[in-house]
């Protein structure tokens, strides 16, 4: 008999379980003399998807969906047969809180860039000079830096301090949960160089390079993300349920990897030892460091930085929002003397997820430079949460209840160079570590669809190296 060629994919959460479904799926479609092992640390798959189930809610603890326009996740949702089951959001107004007061998005808005005019000359979220300044953008040359830049010297160059502030810093805090004067523009979002080098101006090149929105008088506009109708937790599950009998393993953490002459050998805290051909490592950043502690190329790893936030889901009965507002929730800029960061209406961005006759709000706190908050106890961060609520709502009671989840050190952050650093790093463990490939949101875009991505692109360098071997 043929011995078998194995695969250990570390770390159970989306980016390990994209990585091990197309693994198991491809050897069972080419009769692959290949085994796959997926070593979880918790007791438990998903990683930061998590999702409670209580009184008929569906609240989210981490994510809560993904943006549709990337379409690996709902490949991966139709491969699994949970296509029926995804549902889009509902597409209601947004705001943001600038000097505590809400405004609503200006229409038009990419990523906070103007692909439309005049919503911005008539917002007020910005002041005459500010919408002058950015007005600049128009004439200004087009950048000379041909390297990495963060995101706030890139924006405020092109569009001034006061559009970065009220509107982009907001929008691009609840993503990356991090400070704009330190994230990589070519990390994040290097479209917007792109098209800078390409148009010139950004508003110019972002307005011919958006598509218009398709008229649809007989539908409702769909909204731009999508999850699933029983919560994110019930992919993690179906993906589960599909994996090999037997190809996962819980409750173990890998706690050390040395190359040795056939292939990897695997230290477990079960205590147990475990020899592979090539190893799929998904984990987060400072772990991966961990596990190959004896390689100095690893070392940025360990200081790249990783914010810590919280979100607090609250159920209310519906008469105890007096005054709501027209919309499915905000982001919050620093100038606004609040601590949350944002708050979804879940209730309305996500019917589904809440019970006729109740509300259910999201809010986040925590980001870079401002993290404390996040060790508070339950009960002073909903005291916190609900005295900013308070001060654009009328809510006359406390929650019937309220769950805080904390993700500690959960953001990787994407400071200017990533992308070097990065390379650098595929390309000694090329040299030194052949068959050992990192995956996962520490590394090449932290959205589900883009861990999905990589799990994917991890397992054809899999097959390949094998293939080899
Ligand atoms: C609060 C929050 C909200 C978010 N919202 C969204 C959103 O709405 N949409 C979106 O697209 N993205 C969102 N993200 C980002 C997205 O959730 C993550 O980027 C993604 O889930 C990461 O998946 P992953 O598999 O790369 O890592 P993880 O989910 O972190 O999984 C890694 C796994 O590795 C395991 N592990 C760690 N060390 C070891 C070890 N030594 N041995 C074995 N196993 C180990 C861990 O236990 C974990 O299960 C959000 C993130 C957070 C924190």
């Amino acid at each position: 008999m043929e011995e078998k060629q194995k695969v250990a994919v570390i770390g159970g959460g989306m980016t390990g379980l994209a990585a091990a479904y197309y693994l198991q799926k491809t050897i069972k479609e080419k009769k692959l003399p290949i085994e796959v092992v997926l070593i979880e640390a918790s007791h438990r798959l998903g990683g930061k998807i998590q999702t409670v189930y209580k009184d008929g809610f569906v609240i989210e603890r981490g994510p809560d969906s993904f943006l549709a326009r990337k379409q690996s996740a709902s490949r991966l949702a139709k491969e699994v047969g949970l296509e029926d089951k995804l549902v889009s959001n509902t597409a209601g107004r947004s705001y943001v809180m600038v000097n505590e007061k809400l405004h609503p998005m200006p229409e038009g808005a990419v990523m906070g860039i103007p692909t439309k005019i005049s919503p911005f000359i008539t917002t007020g979220l910005f002041s005459v000079p500010g919408k002058m300044r950015a007005a600049a953008d128009f004439v200004m040359p087009r950048s000379k830096e041909i390297g990495d830049q963060s995101l706030g010297s890139f924006f405020r160059r092109r569009l001034g301090d006061e559009v970065v502030e009220n509107l982009i810093e907001p929008l691009l805090s609840g993503i990356y949960a991090g400070d704009i004067d330190k994230l990589s523009l070519m990390s994040t979002f290097p479209q917007f160089y792109e098209v800078e080098q390409e148009h010139r101006s950004l508003i110019m090149g972002m307005k011919k390079t958006t598509p218009a929105p398709t008229p649809n008088k007989n539908k409702k506009k769909k909204g731009m993300f999508l999850t699933f109708k029983s919560g994110l937790q019930s992919f993690v599950d179906e993906i589960e349920q599909q994996l090999d009998k037997g190809s996962v393993v819980k409750g173990v953490k890998v706690e050390g990897i040395e190359r040795e002459e056939k292939g990897y050998h695997l230290q477990l805290s079960s205590g147990e030892e475990l020899t592979v051909d090539s190893v799929i490592v998904t984990t987060p950043h400072h772990a991966v460091q961990s596990m190959f502690n004896s390689l100095g190329f690893f070392d940025p790893l360990k200081s790249m930085p990783a914010t810590s936030v919280a979100t607090i889901a609250m159920a209310f009965p519906e008469e105890a929002i007096k005054r709501d507002i027209d919309g499915t929730g905000f982001v919050v800029s620093r100038n606004s003397d609040y601590t949350i960061t944002a708050c979804t209406w879940t209730h309305k961005k996500w019917p589904h997820t809440t019970p006729k006759g109740k509300v259910l709000l999201r809010c986040y706190v925590g980001r870079a430079g401002d993290e404390a908050v996040v060790d508070l106890s339950d009960e002073e961060i909903e005291q916190i949460v609900l005295d900013d609520l308070k001060k654009t709502m009328d809510i006359s009671m406390k929650p019937e209840f309220s769950i805080v989840s904390r993700w500690k050190e959960a953001m990787p952050q994407y400071t200017v160079g990533h992308k070097e650093r990065m390379q650098n790093i595929y390309r000694n463990i090329e040299n030194e570590l052949p068959g050992v490939f990192v995956a996962g949101s520490s590394f090449e875009g932290l959205g589900l669809p883009d861990c999905i991505d990589q799990g994917e692109a991890a397992v054809a360098k899999t097959l390949q190296y094998l293939s080899e071997k």
